[in-house]
């Protein structure tokens, strides 16, 4: 049996006749950027997450950038991020000038309140979470702690749409929210796409100038802005996806249930899910001594599977200024080097989970 890592292409088979009756229509309609489906986009996931305001944007990546810049975080401030986040968490962080200050995960893969405390500085704007792989993290501490400390908390939910700590969901705790919707994400779009949420009127009328020129008003530009608009026709799909976001979500956890419970490999380290925090399983990632072994097994067996992340930003060529050696963050760079993606995705057939977990299983015995 042959398992893709991911297929994207059965995902759409999914949506097919609503996508591509929404396509048609944004098409004809002669109206492609910053129209009627992006504002009832913007509406529709606003109103489903319970917050005030959503601004949609071309990507998650910008969603980060233009946040940190409508609160003015620049050069000289320091905004704390867990050393084992995807580069685009930090990217949104130093393309604006500031700078990365990494601390280690704790054992749920989340950024860890113990840690914040110890690198704050008077430098410190702001604490960025990444709810990395689809757990919430923990953020009643993280909260209390951004209170007393008068810190922007930030959240990138590009991996956790609609993942829960406390019954809460995660993008609501802080001041701001980031979300991305790359096609693999829980919620895709057919290309690039993201947006940012807050309660905060002036920081979404701000993000609203920023993505489009800065302007709110055509040639009446009063900062200087970026080009990060939300396509009507990514709006518009995303429309149609986000009204099954609930059947997505349990549908991944359904698998995901699965292999916790049938995965059993004393080689094999399954994720944990901490107390109070759902989990939406945008990736399934199990920790492996030997790696190369276990995907070399897995993939003679046609399983394909993937590595997030194989090298932490603080290691990554683009970060080589910021003067970090191996060693720096001996908890991270663990990870990097045995943390393995198993096949997860919506449509994933229940003959081939039953072949996943077989193998996973039979490895070295
Ligand atoms: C995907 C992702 C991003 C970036 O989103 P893009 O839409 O690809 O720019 C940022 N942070 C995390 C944690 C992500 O997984």
């Amino acid at each position: 049996m042959l398992i893709p890592f991911n297929d994207l292409k059965r995902n759409f088979k999914i949506f097919q006749s609503e996508l591509e009756a929404k396509a048609i229509d944004v098409l004809r309609s002669g109206w492609y950027v910053l129209g009627k489906e992006c504002e009832a986009f913007e509406n529709e996931f606003s109103r489903t997450l319970g917050v005030r305001y959503c601004i949609g944007v071309d990507n998650g990546l910008n969603a980060i950038k233009l946040g940190c810049h409508a609160l003015g975080i620049g050069p000289g401030d320091e905004v704390i991020v867990q050393a084992n986040t995807y580069i685009a968490t930090v990217l949104g962080i130093t393309l604006n000038g500031a700078t990365p200050i990494f601390v280690e995960p704790n054992i749920f893969y989340n950024i860890d309140c113990d840690h914040i405390i110890k690198n704050i500085t008077s430098r410190t704007k702001a604490v960025l979470v990444t709810h990395l792989y689809g757990q919430a993290s923990d953020m009643t501490d993280i909260s209390l702690l951004c209170k007393k400390y008068n810190l922007y908390l930030l959240e990138d939910c590009a991996q956790s749409h609609f993942a829960k700590f406390n019954n809460q969901y995660t993008g609501t705790f802080g001041i701001m929210g980031f979300f991305s919707f790359y096609p693999t994400k829980n919620l895709g779009a057919i290309g690039d796409a993201g947006c940012v949420v807050t309660d905060d009127e002036n920081l979404a009328d701000k993000i609203r100038v920023l993505r489009n020129y800065g302007s709110k008003e055509r040639y009446h530009n009063i900062i200087e802005g970026y080009n990060a608009r939300l396509d009507e026709i990514q709006a518009a799909f995303l429309r149609v996806k986000l009204k099954y976001i609930e059947k997505i979500t349990h549908e991944r956890e359904a698998i995901a249930n699965q292999y916790l419970q049938r995965i059993s490999n004393p080689k094999i380290l399954l994720p944990k899910i901490a107390v109070g925090a759902t989990h939406v399983w945008y990736l399934f990632v199990i920790q492996v001594e030997e790696r190369n072994a276990f995907r070399k097994f897995l993939s003679d067996n046609g399983i394909t599977t993937d590595v997030h992340y194989p090298i932490p930003p603080h290691l990554s060529e683009a970060y080589k200024g910021l003067g970090y050696t191996p060693g720096s963050f001996p908890f991270t760079e663990k990870l990097a080097s045995s943390v393995v993606s198993i096949p997860l995705f919506n449509g994933l057939l229940q003959e081939e989970i039953d072949y996943v977990i077989k193998v996973v299983n039979e490895y070295g015995t």
